[in-house]
C-alpha cells in the first residue's frame, strides 16, 4: 500500500490488498465512549457537505473517514493529521440521519489514535501548558466579575485537581508514546 498522500490527507489507499485491512478496526472504535454508532452510517454525505472544516481544508471529510474506518484502514486513520482537524462544532452531529454522532465518533479516533502513540502535538502542547500552569481554562477576575452579574457563581481553580485529573486520564503517558507500526507517518 503505498504511504503517499492523496487530496484527502490520508495515505493512499488503493490499490488495496483486502488481507491487510483490519476488520475488527470498527468494532474497536464502537467499545470506545463516543463510537457506539460508527456501523449505522451509510455514506450519505450529510456531514461532509455541513462540515465547516472540510469546506475550507480539503484534508478533512468525515463520511471518508468514517468509511476508511468501517473498511478497515486502522494505521491510515489513526496516523492521518486530519483526524484532529475536527473543531467539535456539533454541526454534523445534529444533522446525521443516522445519529453516528460524529463529534464524539471523532473523538472516540482520536483516543485510540493516542494510544497507539500518535498523538497530535496540539495535544501534547495542550497537556504540557495544562500541566505547567495548573489550568485548563484559566479563569480570571474578568470572567468572575462578568458570572458575578449574571448570577453565577464564582469559580476557583484548585492546580491540585487539575494535575490528579490529567494523571487519572493517563495523559502523560500517552503523550509519550510513538506509533509502534512500521511506516507511521509522525
Ligand atoms: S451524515 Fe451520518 S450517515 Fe451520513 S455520511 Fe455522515 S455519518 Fe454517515
Ligand atoms: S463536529 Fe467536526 S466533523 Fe462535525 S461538522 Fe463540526 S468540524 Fe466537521
Amino acid at each position: 500500500m503505498s504511504a503517499s498522500e492523496d487530496s484527502k490527507g490520508v495515505a493512499n489507499t488503493g490499490p488495496f490488498d483486502f488481507d491487510k485491512l483490519d476488520k475488527d478496526f470498527k468494532f474497536e472504535i464502537s467499545r470506545e465512549p463516543g463510537g457506539e454508532n460508527i456501523m449505522y452510517c451509510f455514506a450519505c454525505g450529510t456531514c461532509a457537505g455541513i462540515c465547516p472544516v472540510g469546506d475550507k481544508n480539503e484534508d478533512f471529510d468525515p463520511r471518508r473517514l468514517i468509511r476508511l474506518a468501517i473498511l478497515g484502514f486502522r494505521e491510515e486513520v489513526l496516523s492521518s493529521p486530519a483526524i484532529w482537524l475536527c473543531s467539535t462544532c456539533y454541526s454534523c452531529t445534529v444533522r446525521c440521519p443516522q445519529d453516528v454522532k460524529i463529534t464524539a465518533l471523532m473523538a472516540a479516533i482520536q483516543t485510540i489514535s493516542s494510544r497507539d502513540g500518535y498523538a497530535h502535538d496540539s495535544y501534547r502542547m495542550f497537556i504540557d501548558m495544562a500541566m505547567k500552569h495548573k489550568f485548563i481554562l484559566e479563569v480570571s477576575e474578568f470572567e468572575n466579575s462578568k458570572r458575578a452579574k449574571l448570577g453565577c457563581p464564582e469559580i476557583t481553580a484548585d492546580p491540585a485537581e487539575t494535575v490528579k485529573l490529567i494523571e487519572h486520564t493517563k495523559a502523560l503517558d500517552i503523550i509519550k508514546r510513538k506509533p509502534k507500526s512500521e511506516g507511521a507517518k509522525k
